[in-house]
């Protein structure tokens, strides 16, 4: 089964070779044939040959999916009150990620996937076809594997971070809970993952423990990405580029050494504005790494502690506003640029061969996404060739 759709008044295809050579490729009056789940043709309506059936975009903007190649989406609880202290100026002596980890532990399979399924569809609503997901709230290993064993039934983009912060039980024994997390621990979580993070950063783990952890994933097939720089100056990013991880993440306090190195390596920088705008937080500044010439991804790190956006468009929006991107640099991070954090070549893009992960925007253009903040302007959305909004 085939579909042509046609009339799209400006298409981002993410491939240079298309349209007006730029890195979004940008191709106006455009049409996309979809067959099965791949793209089969990209070019000028005009020259769109037949398919089975056709669907007229109405001169509005399409793009590729977006690629959301950071989020924490297996967890139980609410941290509401939390947040609204943190808002209102009021001390909250809750426990933060302990709070979810708690909640997490007693929250039965069933709760923890419908939660996470709620999630998806709130993503899939939006425009995201691709996510990555984490576990990190559970912090036992029978409950780390569990997360991961629900989190693959939904993607193949799972990362097993139990080394989020050492757990509640072994706070007196931090390197005990290093042997749990590089022993038993990974033994029953990589069988259920393609990748390993940890949270390098005082008061979680140090360069040290973080690349004795990295390392054992390594060894164990995993592949590393690493929560890096994001509360203060530190080894994370120097780690994960030494460590060939495939991302970098967060990246909001760099040293000009840390800014080479990513423009130097195979690891992407990772931003996730969600985190800073729910904390109050300094911004990441993505002008700084793109003019340095590394790869920026952007991501929602959606979770219920520093970052409850499951919207790339509302992290697209900050990225413009407060971080220096322009908005054909954001739409390319949150989608070509997600596609890069995970080593993905057949997403992110809108070219024949590619998985036919597409978005159509109720507006003109896709800066719309930057310059209509707050609106909900994803219209239909076809995820490996399937319409399914
Ligand atoms: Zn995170």
């Amino acid at each position: 089964m085939s579909t042509l759709v046609t009339n799209i008044g400006s298409l981002v295809t993410n491939d240079p070779a298309q349209g007006d050579a730029t890195p979004l490729g940008l191709v106006l009056d455009a049409a996309v044939v979809i067959d099965g789940d791949r793209i089969a043709w990209v070019g000028a309506a005009a020259d769109a040959p037949a398919a089975d059936e056709a669907f007229d975009a109405g001169g509005r903007a399409v793009i590729p999916g977006f690629v959301d190649s950071h989020s924490h989406l297996v967890f139980g609880g609410d941290r509401t009150a939390e947040f609204n202290a943190r808002m209102s100026g009021r001390a909250y002596s809750a426990g933060g990620i302990r709070t979810t980890v708690a909640a997490t532990r007693a929250a039965s399979d069933a709760a923890l996937e419908a939660n996470l399924t709620r999630y998806l569809d709130e993503a899939l609503r939006q425009g995201t076809t691709t996510f990555e997901t984490k576990s990190g709230y559970g912090l036992t290993t029978h409950d780390e594997a569990r997360a991961l064993r629900i989190a693959a039934q939904h993607t193949e983009e799972v990362t097993y971070l139990g080394a989020h912060i050492v757990s509640p039980d072994y706070a007196d024994d931090p390197a005990g809970y290093v042997d749990l997390v590089t022993g038993e621990m990974l033994d029953a979580c990589a069988p259920h993952a393609r990748w390993i993070d940890v949270f390098c950063e005082k008061g979680a783990f140090d360069g040290d423990q973080a690349r004795a952890i990295l390392t054992a994933g390594r060894a164990k097939g995993l592949i590393p990405r690493v929560h890096a720089n994001q509360l203060s100056f530190g080894p994370g990013v120097q780690l994960a580029v030494e460590l060939d991880a495939a991302s970098a993440d967060h990246c909001t306090h760099l040293t000009d050494a840390d800014v080479d190195a990513l423009a130097n390596g195979g690891t992407v920088a990772t931003l996730l504005p969600g985190a800073e705008f729910s904390t109050r937080a300094v911004w990441p500044d993505a002008r700084r790494l793109l003019d340095a010439g590394a790869t920026v991804a952007l991501s929602t790190d959606c979770n219920p502690g520093s970052s409850f956006t499951s919207s790339m468009p509302f992290c697209i929006a900050l990225a413009v506003r407060d971080m220096g991107m322009t908005p054909d640099e954001a739409i390319w991070s949150a989608t070509a640029g997600g596609a890069a954090a995970l080593r993905r070549s057949d997403i992110g893009r809108i070219a024949p061969g590619a998985r036919a992960d597409i978005a159509l925007l109720d507006a003109p253009s896709h800066v719309h996404l930057a310059y209509r903040p707050g609106v909900p302007l994803v219209s239909d959305v076809w995820r490996q060739g399937v319409r399914c909004r």
